[in-house]
């Protein structure tokens, strides 16, 4: 990996800059929107749309499918710059949680016509339903049965804490297909949010970003076969391939956040005087902005890293889990030292660094906990010990 694998794509970065601050803000701002609801459904198409017009959505999915093929390195700088701006529509700008994904690209020609060229299109969005109220960590112990019938299967069960799962036109549901239990059981099935029996109309108010995330009830849901994404006992496989290059571009998120804290804390560092002198020339606050100056530091070079390992065809579970760990572990530290820095305003809405520091909880937990991500470390670390 060279300085030109991340120079290339300044371009890229500074068009997500412009679109954002000169478009995608104003928008909001045009709406009142807050950070407190997620954004009506219209406006997130209208953001997708045009991001798609500029050539910046999804760009990492491939030119076959309409994409533009992009290595995963050039997202995640996209993706750290988008993060970087305080915006509601931060899931549709480049297509995240409920856009475009490689998951999809398992499906057979038919299903990629029905459910991914609209995506693509930024049309129409999913939502990726694997947790359910007694599956969380232990992801493959899933209770939600598809059961064979006419052609298809019955689906029953209960997802919840899906992102977009209450915008979501379908879902990409995992249930237990065969009498196999754990992840050799788990079978991808794609179903459409208004199938009779699919109720998505429970949203949770959630910690940083109240109505995106909710629950997907399924009673009876029929579905036939050609539902199955790739083969029945293959989803839970489909489900970490994609997680696994996933915790990659949540760490790039995170360090988006971590950019956009420390650039709004030495800011505040050098206007907010106190004892007739600004507070950034006391050190104690210059040793918490160089703190977090290091850390960022560290944080983008290994998501740049990881992200050329995937590009590269590398292994990436373990780095991947080392990623996402450093990073949403990172932005926390930092959330909470912007907080501290900016004082008591820091715990004002209008700041926008409370926002921060609630968004950035969710972090250390979506798409594996900071616990699981250090089991996962330590499991690929001794299995190559030598014994
Ligand atoms: C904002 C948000 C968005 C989400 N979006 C989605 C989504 O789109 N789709 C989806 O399917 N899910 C989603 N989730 C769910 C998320 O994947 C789970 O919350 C996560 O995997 C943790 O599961 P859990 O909440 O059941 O916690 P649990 O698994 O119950 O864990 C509770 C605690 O026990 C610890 N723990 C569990 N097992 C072990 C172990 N073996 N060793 C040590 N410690 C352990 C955990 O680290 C944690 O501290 C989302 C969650 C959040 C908060």
């Amino acid at each position: 990996m060279n300085h030109d694998s991340t120079t290339q794509y300044e371009p890229l970065r500074q068009a997500v800059r412009h679109y954002v601050t000169e478009e995608v803000i104003p928008l909001e701002r045009e709406h009142g929107l807050t950070w407190n609801i997620a954004p009506p459904k219209d406006l997130r198409r209208k953001v997708r749309l045009r991001a798609k017009e500029l050539g910046l959505y999804a760009p990492e999915m491939p030119e076959a499918v309409g994409g533009a093929g992009l290595p995963f390195l050039g997202r995640c700088i996209m993706e750290m710059e988008l993060h970087s701006h305080d915006t509601v529509f931060f899931e549709d700008v480049l297509g995240g949680g409920g856009g475009p994904t490689p998951i999809l690209l398992a499906g057979t020609r038919a299903q990629q016509d029905r459910f991914l060229a609209p995506l693509m299109a930024g049309e129409t969005t999913t939502c990726f339903a694997l947790s359910e109220p007694d599956a969380g960590s232990d992801a493959s112990n899933l209770r939600t049965r598809a059961v064979p019938a006419e052609g298809g299967f019955v689906v029953d069960g209960t997802k919840n804490i899906v992102s977009n799962g209450p915008q979501a036109d379908f879902g990409i549901v995992f249930a237990m297909a065969m009498g196999a239990d754990g992840p050799a059981g788990v079978t991808a099935l794609l179903i459409d949010s208004t199938a009779p029996g699919y109720d998505n109309s429970r949203s949770h108010t959630c910690m940083g970003f109240t109505g995106f995330q909710g629950e997907i009830a399924l009673i009876d849901v029929r579905v036939g076969a050609d539902a199955v994404l790739g083969e029945v006992g293959r989803g839970f496989a489909l489900a970490m391939d994609w997680i696994n290059a996933n915790r990659i571009r949540t760490a790039a998120m995170a360090t988006g956040i971590a950019r956009r804290a420390l650039a709004r804390s030495s800011a505040y560092a050098m206007q907010r005087r106190q004892f007739g002198a600004p507070i950034a020339s006391f050190q104690a606050i210059q040793l918490k902005l160089a703190e977090m100056a290091t850390e960022l530091y560290a944080a983008e070079s290994i998501v740049t890293r990881s992200a050329w390992m995937k590009d590269e065809g590398q292994d990436i579970r373990q780095v991947s889990a080392m990623t996402k760990l450093y990073a949403s572990e990172m932005v926390n530290r930092h959330a909470y030292e912007a907080v501290q820095i900016h004082g008591g305003i820091g715990c004002l809405e209008e700041t926008g660094i409370e926002r921060i520091y609630r968004m950035v909880r969710i972090l250390t937990i979506l798409e594996g906990t900071s616990e699981m991500m250090r089991l996962t470390v330590a499991d690929r670390l001794l299995k190559a010990a030598p014994r």
